[in-house]
């Protein structure tokens, strides 16, 4: 098939792309047969690869069987070894899980399982949640006003409540040194202002995604962060919430990236790379304390018709199996380690790219006008849209933002399948290079 003349597929403004035929592995064809090297899984959610045989088997066993329970009708054996699979993999306490299809649902998970707990500990009062500027945490309206980035969610103000938000740490842009706790604590400390300013006893939590993901192009917290942020949140009976919807599922080298610094939330959701795109799947995973003040208190009135059916659950198994038996998170650290030198050397030929960072394989880059000064390239260059195309033209997937909030420059991320090896490394460096080289002759024009 090649693509209509008209399509009836209603999504953004976008151009319109080829028609994909197939995918394996790091690589997807489409129906003309030109290959791309899917450098951004997706939107980071292809983990271990497109088209894996194992996944693909124990989802066919699955179909054959069932391949759809309700969930208050009937339990099933594919949800049930999910759920301990994953309460096994998240930090200690937090062993009750609840699924859904996708990372807006678990963020309003976590919002109605914040709000109902409060209810049930006689907290009422506690009604808001404070977020970081920028961030994004899903386009449901729940999830949306969580969303530090304005030009998404002014247009449904005041259908939807603004939440108040505190600077994302950017140590880069401030010229701080991110390995200076003291640096971390500067940013941590804004949330006890916030708090202290808005009266702690109408907080109900704070919500941070622990490695940035669309919204601060995988930006990492600075030292000290993360564990400041914990103190603050139990000091003043806040619950911490994690957005791991993109940084879980093992691509910053840690199942949860939050195991990098042992920072643990008293709940976190996860979504994209849980189910690493074979069915649309996600979780909320909340301690076992607040699951059972709510449950204890008449029930959690919440729930998605889709959520936990067995097939979706089966293929979340299947790839949790998959991860573990091939090494994928220890490959992601190392892969992304070579990954990350090699942008870094691509940084010292090219001074048009302002900054490289990230974890694992969640990386980015982020271009400048002048990296001095780290002034961003004129908004009218389009840039972040202009080398995404280049690089597809050259057969190379990869995912970018323009300015969010605060920051600034366009940032693009790097965040090939955990199954990448080092010729595919080569391979996208290659293509960046061939990409960043036209992108500069077509801006000297
Ligand atoms: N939270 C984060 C951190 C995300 O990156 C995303 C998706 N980009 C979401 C929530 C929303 O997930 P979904 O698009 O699956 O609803």
């Amino acid at each position: 098939m090649s693509a209509p003349e008209k399509s009836h597929l209603f999504y953004q403004s976008r151009q319109r792309r080829p028609v994909l035929d197939q995918a394996k592995g790091v690589y997807m064809w489409d129906v003309d047969g030109k290959r791309y090297l899917d450098g951004s899984s997706g939107a980071m959610v292809c983990n271990i690869g497109h088209s894996n045989p194992r996944v693909l088997e124990a989802m066919r066993r699955q179909m054959e069987k069932s391949t759809f329970g309700y969930r208050l009708h009937f339990e099933t054996e594919p949800a049930e070894k999910l759920a301990a699979k994953t309460a096994g993999l998240a930090p200690e306490g937090l062993d009750k899980v609840f699924f859904v299809s996708g990372g807006s649902e678990a963020v309003e998970s976590a919002i109605k399982l914040a709000r109902q707990n409060a209810v049930a500990i006689g907290e009422a009062q506690r009604t808001r949640i404070i977020s970081r500027e920028p961030s994004y945490h899903g386009c449901t309206l729940g999830a949306l006003a969580l969303t530090g980035y304005a030009p998404l969610t002014a247009p449904f103000e005041p259908m939807m409540r603004p939440m108040p938000k505190i600077p994302a740490p950017r140590a880069y842009l401030d010229g701080l040194d991110p390995d200076d706790e003291a640096t971390g604590f500067h940013y941590a400390d804004m949330l006890e202002e916030k708090i202290l300013n808005e009266g702690p006893e109408t907080i109900l939590a704070f919500i941070v995604e622990p490695v940035g993901g669309a919204s601060t192009g995988a930006l990492v917290p600075p030292r000290g962060y993360m564990r400041r942020i914990r103190e603050i949140c139990t000091r003043y009976g806040v619950l911490l919430i994690h957005d791991e919807v993109m940084s879980g599922g093992g691509r910053t080298g840690k199942f949860f990236a939050a195991d990098h610094w042992d920072a643990e939330p008293d709940i976190l959701v996860i979504s994209k790379g849980f189910a690493a795109g074979y069915v649309p799947l996600g979780a909320m995973v909340a301690h076992k304390d607040i699951v059972t003040n709510v449950l204890d208190a008449g029930g959690f009135l919440h729930g998605f018709t889709y959520a936990g059916n067995p097939l979706a659950c089966a293929a979340g198994l299947a790839v949790l199996e998959e991860i573990e038996r091939e090494g994928l998170c220890r490959n992601a650290e190392n892969t992304g380690a070579l990954l990350k030198s090699e942008l870094e050397k691509l940084m010292a030929r090219y001074p048009i790219i302002g900054d490289v960072r990230g974890k694992g394989l969640l990386l980015a880059f982020e271009l400048v006008e002048d990296r001095t000064d780290m002034r961003p390239l004129p908004k009218e260059l389009n840039a972040y849209n202009q080398l995404v195309d280049i690089a597809y033209d050259n057969g190379l997937i990869i995912y970018s933002r323009r300015t969010r909030g605060g920051y600034r420059g366009d940032h693009f991320l790097i965040a090939p399948p955990m199954t990448s090896t080092p010729d595919h490394v080569a391979e996208i460096i290659e293509g960046l290079d061939l990409s960043l080289r036209q992108f500069l002759d077509r801006m000297s024009q």
